[in-house]
């Protein structure tokens, strides 16, 4: 990046070509304002706020920590700051502006209500220390946010304290150690391994180490699916002592049902393994398929994907894992409970004896994210079960529009096995001229819509995964395909401007090799 000027810092094009020809002497281009950092628009002198002054005495005792210089933060005026930020948020592309078709994140519109909900008093304005009997209304919400969630799975409870899809993986594993050790001891030592697909989401195998086991990948598939036959072998005979755990996602990242769930869990269980399943894509059966039924003895639930809380930097997520009877002894504190009065308590300690003595302990300091409870909660009761059921149908049939209308232009791996979920699964192969999945999701940009999820799933040569889901309307979709085909069409008729894609965004194709393997995190080397 170049240096400040005399004149005021004005960044010049990072790294490649003008957008073109016709540059204006400011940087900005129309109302597409360029901005510099905040250190580089600050200076010295500026200050946004009226302090008293040197008249304040230190207190002597505390003199030794006075700071000998000033701290080395930016100074703005006030309208500079709230001008800095606020240039800095129309850059920012959001759910709110147009569709965010990231494959595996369900990226859906948030209603309002949910918001106007979240908002009132009695669930803004109230602190986690607060008295039990003062907030009985905010807890009825967790507890019957926690009935609906298990009704929709079938399974025994829900832990609602995780905080994210990957520390809801955390929850469930650490409950399946804690029933391993149950039986066999501390250290639950025999059992040292959770077998993971292929096709797993990043963070399965990275939650299996960071509890502490070793993990062993299973093969795909030509059809997308896991490979039945290689999983079964492994959870036979003298070696499937050491599997603590299958940790399998459902629907998976190919965009695809796992049929053979039944015979999975069966198999686990007779190896004495348990059945983690990845929830995240509960969004695709949702008041469709109950993962209780399927064997299954953990699952997280993205509150902030199926549940339509916002995320993807607009807010905190939220991972409830349900749990089958198997593992609800062991489920994390605090919890809600109903008293038979219909009081809500909340079971903050383990009792020996009395209740709850094998909890593993907890997952976070308090109940959960209420914020993001409390518009799950809203959304449920707006939909009913048959609206959400609808939800699920809707999320498929979108996808399904996706793939069947791009499958010409875009090779699609499976979709000659039939209909996908609720996402669309597309590769470069066929491409041609050296065109690749990057240059299509560059181009993108340039047609003003964000890019699905590239280069995921591996098992998948240059993969481009599409999630539209249900709440992008078909002229929507239209659009969004159009653009897709059109850049498409251009890869194959050999079109290079796609290459430096994209050319209308306010920087070029960056050099990502490099940004990655030298990144540089200080504004100024000096
Ligand atoms: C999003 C996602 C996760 C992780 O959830 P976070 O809330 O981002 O931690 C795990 N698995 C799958 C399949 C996902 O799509």
């Amino acid at each position: 990046m170049s240096a400040p000027n005399a004149a005021g810092w004005r960044p010049t094009m990072v790294a490649g070509t003008p957008a073109s020809t016709a540059e204006t002497s400011s940087g900005d281009r129309g109302l597409a304002l360029e901005e510099a950092l905040i250190f580089e628009l600050a200076t010295n002198a500026t200050c946004g706020v009226d302090f008293d002054g040197d008249d304040v005495a230190p207190d002597p005792a505390l003199s030794r920590f006075l700071r000998g210089a000033a701290p080395a933060l930016p100074g703005l005026s006030e309208p500079e700051a709230v001008r800095h930020y606020t240039r800095l948020s129309r850059q920012n592309y959001a759910i709110d502006l147009g569709p965010f078709p990231l494959g595996s994140c369900t990226m859906k519109h948030n209603p309002r209500l949910n918001e106007k909900i979240a908002r009132l008093p009695g669930f803004a304005d109230i602190h986690p220390l607060a008295p039990a009997q003062t907030v009985q209304g905010a807890l009825a919400v967790i507890a019957e946010l926690a009935d609906w969630l298990v009704a929709l799975t079938g399974m025994a409870g829900v832990a609602m304290t995780p905080k994210a899809g990957a520390h809801g993986e955390l929850c469930g594993l650490l409950c399946i150690r804690a029933a391993h050790e149950a039986m066999q001891g501390p250290g639950g030592q025999n059992r040292r391994l959770v077998l993971v697909p292929e096709s797993a989401h990043g963070t399965n195998p990275a939650t299996a180490a960071f509890a502490g086991y070793g993990v062993e990948s299973i093969p795909a598939a030509a059809d997308g699916r896991v490979d039945l036959a290689a999983l079964l072998a492994r959870l036979e005979g003298e070696a499937a002592a050491e599997v603590a755990a299958v940790m399998i996602t459902n629907p998976n990242t190919c965009g695809l049902f796992e049929r053979d769930m039944v015979a999975i869990s069966a198999a686990a269980h007779a190896a004495g393994a348990y059945v983690y399943c990845d929830g995240a894509n509960f969004n695709a059966i949702v008041g469709k398929v109950r993962p209780g039924d399927l064997g299954i003895d953990a699952m997280h639930i993205n509150l902030h994907k199926t549940f339509s809380t916002p995320h993807g930097g607009g807010g905190p997520g939220s991972g409830p894992v349900v749990l089958s009877a198997a593992l609800v002894p062991f489920a994390p504190l605090p919890f809600v409970a109903r008293g038979a009065d219909g009081a809500m308590t909340l079971i903050e300690e383990e009792n020996a004896g009395e209740h709850h003595p094998h909890s593993f302990g907890r997952m976070a300091a308090f109940h959960g994210q209420m914020g993001m409870f409390t518009r799950a909660l809203a959304y449920i009761l707006s939909h009913g079960a048959d609206g959400l059921a609808q939800v699920a149908e809707d999320a498929v049939l979108n996808a399904n529009y996706v793939l069947r209308s791009l499958e010409d232009v875009l090779e699609a791996p499976f979709a000659a096995a039939g209909p996908c979920m609720h996402e669309a699964l597309f590769s470069d192969n066929g491409l041609g001229g050296g065109f690749s999945t990057l240059d299509i999701a560059k181009g993108l940009i340039d047609e003003g819509f964000h890019p699905m999820t590239v280069y995921f799933p591996l098992v998948v040569h240059g993969a481009m995964l599409v999630e539209p889901t249900e709440t992008e309307s078909k002229a929507g979709l239209d659009r969004f395909i159009a653009s897709l085909r059109s850049l498409a069409l251009r890869a194959r008729a050999g079109d290079d401007s796609l290459k430096s894609a994209p050319h209308f965004a306010p920087r070029r194709r960056l050099d990502e090799t490099l940004a990655a393997r030298k990144p540089r995190l200080v504004w100024r080397e000096d």
